[in-house]
């Protein structure tokens, strides 16, 4: 594909630059220090793997904006979809007066998630918007009030899905109350539990069991790999223990793919590397409309239809012109085969990068699918979290031009969700510059 902006690194400034601190000092002046940053490096605009910053640098973008535009920054066709939608028709509210274009992303959205069942959605505006409404969606087909999500979990910011989040900082520290009726259960983490899939479902239902009744339980969130936790994957055969646990309980299983979703981890939907399980129901958002808001709820047409009409709905889901954009999206991931693509981004990283836990001392594991990988910082010799180093790292990375994410429950997960279309020649420059900051190290 040809991109409006050359496919390398380069710094004409020190990063950030002097129009990036000059907008640092309004931006200070004028927005809640809440929304916090992770690097103060004002963008101008983007192509493909590379972001361009109001200084004119060119940063490698292993973020994606946490993981969002999966198949490049402002791509020209979800461009041209988008400007062509917004000259035609820019609201009407769907369940006022409907639209073609939201159909056509529900039809799309059933087509490529897991299972073969009738499958209907809603469509949304965010991802914890669409968490709230499969919440609300599986308590309503159950009867049950009780929803389980695991430890290291993230599913939003909202009042509901904030305290469905695993860690109390920064997410949720201060703003209780918080509902009830929302367990955080054991899940499988592999590098710091050891246990196998079978070993640590059985500890995850035993938890139910014993702290909560499985026939309370309406529904069993999972993020089938966890993105904010630290690219945690659970071990082999864990979802479909906990999966066969639900179907012998009657509780629902909602896959979060919000950062998984969406051929990220190669594949559509990343529950699809836990061999056959098939979710109730699925949330997708981040990367489903290359850059434009939008998210849904898939799944069951039992279920989805359980609520009664006008149990859900919102003014501006599913709005024409993040629809017009998710169906190029989809077009673009089928035409361009950038699920294969994807898979290249996991083999080009992990062949460059598979030997740093032998390399660098603080680096513990280096595990992920596709364009989704974690590595996990600890203290040498040990397996304790190791914050210091993560943000040591990352800083080196910005001031030389490479954006990377932090993740993990102890801040202690340097995360890549590179665009699928960023180069191998880039990840090797992108990862060459981490080297440097853990030779530093
Ligand atoms: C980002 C994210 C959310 C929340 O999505 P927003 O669009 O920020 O509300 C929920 N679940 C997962 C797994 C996410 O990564």
């Amino acid at each position: 594909m040809d991109f409006s902006v050359p496919q390398e690194r380069k710094l004409v400034t020190a990063i950030p630059g002097p129009n990036s601190v000059a907008l640092q000092e309004r931006r200070v002046a004028s927005v809640s220090r809440g929304a916090g940053t992770l690097a103060n490096i004002y963008m101008d605009h983007g192509s493909g793997a590379i972001l361009v910053d109001v200084d004119g640098n060119q940063l490698i973008d292993l973020g994606c904006g946490i993981g969002v535009t999966t198949i490049g920054h402002a791509h020209p066709e979800v461009a041209a979809a988008a400007a062509a939608q917004a000259s035609k028709l820019t609201h009407t509210l769907f369940t006022v007066t409907p639209y073609e274009n939201y159909v056509r992303v529900a039809e799309k959205l059933a087509e490529v998630t897991p299972g073969d069942f009738e499958k209907h959605s809603i469509l949304v505006n965010s991802g914890a918007e669409a968490v709230e409404n499969a919440v609300k969606i599986a308590r309503r087909f159950t009867g049950r009030r009780v929803i389980v999500s695991l430890d290291h979990a993230f599913h939003g910011r909202t009042n509901l899905t904030m305290a469905m989040t695993y860690r109390p900082w920064p997410e949720r520290a201060g703003m209780g109350p918080f509902p009830g009726d929302l367990f955080s259960v054991p899940t499988s983490y592999p590098f710091r539990d050891g246990l196998s899939g079978e070993e640590a479902a059985a500890r995850t239902i035993d938890y139910i069991e014993t702290h909560i009744g499985a026939s309370e339980v309406a529904a069993f969130f999972a993020e089938p790999i966890q993105g904010d936790g630290g690219i945690v994957i659970p071990a082999p055969g864990y979802f479909a223990a906990i999966k066969r646990f639900c179907e012998e309980n009657g509780i629902l299983f909602v896959a979060d793919e919000i950062q998984a979703g969406i051929a990220r981890t190669g594949a559509w939907y990343s529950i699809e590397h836990h061999g056959g399980v098939i979710p109730d129901l699925v949330t997708s958002a981040k990367g489903i409309a290359g850059g434009f808001p939008l998210a849904a709820v898939t799944g069951r047409a039992d279920v989805m239809d359980a609520v009664q009409p006008g149990g859900i709905g919102g003014t501006f889901g599913g709005n024409p012109v993040s629809t017009a954009a998710a169906l190029a999206v989809f077009e673009i991931i089928e035409r361009d085969g950038l699920l294969a693509e994807a898979q290249r981004v996991e083999r080009t990283i992990l062949g460059r990068i598979g030997d740093w836990p032998e390399r660098f001392g603080v680096v513990g594991e280096v595990r992920g699918k596709g364009a989704m990988i974690g590595v996990e910082l600890v203290k040498p010799g040990t397996r304790d979290p190791n914050p210091a180093a993560l943000t040591a790292i990352l800083t080196h990375a910005t001031t030389n031009g490479v954006i990377a994410l932090d993740a993990g429950s102890w801040d202690s997960v340097l995360r890549f969700l590179p665009s699928v279309v960023i180069s191998d020649a880039l990840i090797d420059d992108a990862m060459g510059v981490l080297e440097e900051g853990l030779a530093t190290l």
